[in-house]
């Protein structure tokens, strides 16, 4: 629940520094969450960017405390949930610090008249300043009779709402591009923000539910330069959508080897073995999963706990695609049909190529010299081994290694 009424009037000249120092949140607390930012947001944010922990804190301190108004359409409020649910009470508590959330249907104590009076009164106060949050998808067929609150259509709240915005966050695939509820045969029409607002800027934030950090590092980042990150074409902030999940996926290392499990609870799921066959998409998705885990706690994201990946965060994947089919692989490709290894630019450079032979040379001669010192038979060139053709343990299972079609 919001921690202050939100129908106070809000001071929006208030710096985060101001605010959390009268709310008495510690240093180490907020130095924790701004540490947290860093690693969800390595590169790509203006705001974490060639920063230490330290540096971070300092500016986001300096930042006005944004008005948030949170919507809340066709959706199951997962996205809110991960927003709060941090496994440290304080860094959840934080979090509303940070923002001023003004309007949040779930979160705030006021409901009917007082909880409409609160978001006019918000809206009134900063029109053309506020950071509208959308969650959910928005039905659209039929005039949109499929959803109201306080009487009128989500669309029309949707729209009146955006229209005094200084900017729109699609939170979540709902919001983003429809989500479940847009899922054929779509009963409802259901589209997502970018299909009703036009005119504004717009973040869209897919995931099912997005990472928190994501939000968070956005807003912050308006907050303290009037900027939002870099997009993609899909709208979604680069820093935290440039990669997909397979380049960084712990289980990565048994696609390469062709070790797969083929059904769940047999012995490669059982082993921890690539999921490809059980459905993954994660081949095909962008997004920070398989970096920055959910709850703050690790391994807990769907493939660390066995799940294949869903692909929520692709707009033609999650629930366009069943969840268990196998996708066509475009990127990355089984480790027998990757190029060799290669120098960067295809050619050896000079310099290189002298220390390089230095160096085999200096092996070879330290080989030869092992040789002789460990042959049992005088005489015996070979190498260690050689003579009996030892192989390395497991090199007869690793050739068997299935590798997807
Ligand atoms: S296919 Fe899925 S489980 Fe397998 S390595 Fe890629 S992302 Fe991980």
């Amino acid at each position: 629940m919001l921690t202050e009424m939100p129908n106070k009037t809000t001071r929006t000249d208030e710096t985060i520094g101001e605010h959390i120092a009268r709310a008495g949140v510690s240093r180490r607390d907020f130095l924790m969450f701004c540490t947290k930012l860093m690693a969800a947001a390595p590169i790509g944010l203006g705001l974490t960017q060639h920063a230490n922990a330290s540096q971070v804190a300092r500016e986001t301190a300096k930042a006005r405390r944004l008005p948030v108004i949170w919507l809340h359409f066709q959706d199951c409020t997962g996205c809110t949930e991960t927003l709060l649910r941090t496994s440290n009470p304080d860094l959840g508590e934080l979090i509303l610090h940070l923002i001023s959330l003004d309007y949040h249907e779930t979160l705030m104590a006021a409901a009917g008249t007082a909880a409409e009076d609160a978001l006019r009164t918000s809206m009134t106060q900063n029109a053309g300043k506020y950071v509208l949050v959308v969650e959910g998808s928005i039905p659209r067929k039929d005039g949109g009779i499929y959803m109201k609150i306080a009487g009128r259509p989500a669309i029309s709240v949707l729209e009146e709402t955006a229209a005094q915005a200084a900017a729109v966050i699609a939170i979540g695939s709902c919001a983003s591009w429809g989500g479940v509820a847009s899922a054929d045969p779509n009963p409802t029409g259901a589209v997502g923000v970018g299909a009703i607002v036009t005119g504004k800027p717009i973040v869209n934030i897919p995931g099912c539910p997005p990472n928190p950090y994501t939000l968070l590092g956005t807003v912050l980042q308006y907050a303290r330069t009037g900027s939002l990150p870099a997009l993609d074409a899909e709208g979604r902030p680069r820093f935290a959508y440039d990669r997909d999940i397979h380049q960084h996926c712990p289980r990565r290392a048994h696609f390469d080897a062709g070790r797969f499990a083929r059904e769940f609870g047999d012995e490669g799921h059982r082993q921890g073995w690539c999921l490809y066959h059980l459905g993954c998409k994660g081949p095909e998705t962008h997004a920070g999963c398989s970096t920055r885990h959910f709850n703050e706690m690790p391994d807990v994201w769907p493939i660390g706990i066995g799940a294949p990946c869903i692909g929520c965060t692709e707009q033609k994947l999650a629930f366009r695609v069943p969840l268990f089919h196998v996708i066509p692989i475009h990127d990355a490709k089984p480790g027998e049909l990757y190029a060799p290894v290669q120098w960067p630019q295809g050619k050896w450079s000079a310099p290189s190529a002298g220390v390089a032979g230095l160096a085999a040379g200096a092996l070879l001669g330290a080989g030869y010299a092992a040789s002789r010192k460990f042959s049992k038979t005088p005489g015996d060139d070979s190498a260690p081994g050689a003579a009996t053709g030892n192989k390395a343990p497991g090199a007869e299972a690793d050739n068997q290694a299935e590798k997807p079609e």
